[in-house]
């Protein structure tokens, strides 16, 4: 069987597994990419691009010091992509309104400041005469409002071609239509993958990021058992009040996409367990309009120019998986649910610090694959 080698194999081309190809080149190894189909066309090409470390279920807790670390990172992610393909991201530091239009809101906001205080993230109430001020395409059905300063957004679009970009530039081998079958073995050591095109690929260190297809390599599944969670979403022209900062409710999202005139929006979005099934709904579009249209009402008359969906990399916990398993040379990245694009850049930087140095400049103890291993280890590797 014919062979290819190099330094580093990541399996999955979306935003994790090229942000790792791309930071490990720059560290000056020979890495190459394998994805089944085009890059970055699943899952991160389907995001909104908020960048948000701020938990929206208590499960996200754990997430926080890491979605904080990726957010401290993201100018010098942005400047080191763009210059390596001089191609712009589109990534903005302009914050965000969280409001609250149903309940005791007032209450409410008291629980969600004293919340992100608690964990460290800058949130301040508003008062309402501030918010419409702030923002005067805001509907008058919104009974309070907090602004959360620190986050950004990123065009994912833009983001994405740029980094692939950059990849290439990097001399990152990328290697599309190449899909993984199985893990190479010898004894307990990954030496590389089998793939669909007949060829063998080997390497001192294998890295899954195959998103929420990851569960679906025998042998890798008893690591990280994925599961795809399907988001819908839609991109409007707004010919209305010009919108500055991604506006949320507990119903949906508005994230501005450019500052023209009419301007242009993506919104979201759903939560389905739907498979691997990726069409956009009636009902799907209905959950999220009626959500936009209650926080803008003006959204009421945006066109709507696109509609598409993607599958979020889900997990049992909500948490992702990163780092090495106890098979010798064998690494997952993956799992990142609704947090992916936040945290390519502090996953990237973790996994080049373990490659090369053997060590984490962030505890990432608790996101070990080790912790889905360990209660299947009874099971099946293929079954699990
Ligand atoms: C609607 C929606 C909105 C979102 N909004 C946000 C947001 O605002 N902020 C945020 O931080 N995150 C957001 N996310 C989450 C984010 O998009 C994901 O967490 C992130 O894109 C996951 O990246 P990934 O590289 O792991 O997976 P993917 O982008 O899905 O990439 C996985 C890749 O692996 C390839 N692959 C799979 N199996 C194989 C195989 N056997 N061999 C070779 N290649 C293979 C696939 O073809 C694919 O290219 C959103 C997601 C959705 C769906």
């Amino acid at each position: 069987m014919e062979m290819s080698t190099c330094d580093v194999l990541i399996v999955g081309g979306g935003i994790i597994g090229t942000s790792i190809a791309f930071e490990l080149a720059q560290r000056k190894l020979s890495v190459a990419v394998l994805d089944r189909q085009e890059f970055l066309r699943e899952s991160s090409w389907a995001a909104a691009g908020m960048l948000s470390s701020a938990p929206h279920f208590p499960a996200d807790i754990p997430l926080v010091p890491l979605g904080r670390a990726s957010l401290t990172l993201y100018p010098q992610y942005v400047a080191a992509i763009e210059e390596a393909s001089s191609l712009r991201t589109g990534y903005r530091a302009d914050g965000a309104i969280e409001t609250l239009c149903h309940g005791d809101a007032e209450r409410e906001l008291s629980t969600l400041v004293a919340l992100h205080h608690g964990l460290g993230l800058a949130c301040e109430a508003l008062p309402l005469d501030d918010a419409l001020e702030m923002e005067p395409a805001l509907g008058r059905d919104v009974r309070a409002a907090a602004l959360l300063p620190d986050e950004c957004t990123v065009n994912t679009r833009r983001l994405t071609a740029a980094l692939l970009a950059a990849a290439e530039n990097s001399g990152v081998t990328l290697l599309p239509g190449v899909e993984a079958i199985a893990l190479a073995r010898e004894g307990n050591r990954c030496t590389g993958v089998k793939t669909s095109v007949g060829k063998m690929f080997s390497a001192a260190h294998v890295i899954f990021a195959a998103g929420c297809w990851t569960s679906r390599i025998p042998e890798v599944a008893r690591y990280a058992p994925t599961d795809p969670v399907r988001g819908q979403m839609a991109a409007l022209v707004h010919a209305g009040k010009p919108i500055r900062r991604v506006l949320r409710s507990e119903r949906g999202y508005i994230v501005p996409r450019d500052f023209d005139s009419p301007q242009m929006l993506v919104v979201g979005s759903t939560l389905e367990h739907v498979g691997y099934e990726t069409g956009v709904t009636s009902g799907g579009m209905e959950k999220i309009f009626s959500g936009v249209n209650e926080l803008v009402p003006e959204l009421a008359r945006a066109e709507i120019t696109e509609t598409w969906s993607g599958l979020r990399p889900g997990t049992p916990d909500q948490l992702p998986i990163l780092g090495p398993t106890d098979m010798e040379g064998l690494l997952l990245a993956t799992g990142h649910y609704r947090n992916g694009i936040l945290l390519a850049p502090i996953t990237a930087k973790l996994i080049a610090e373990w490659i090369t140095e053997r060590r984490t400049s962030l505890s990432w103890d608790e996101f070990s694959p080790m912790r889905f291993a360990r209660g299947n280890a009874d099971r099946p590797a293929a079954a699990s």
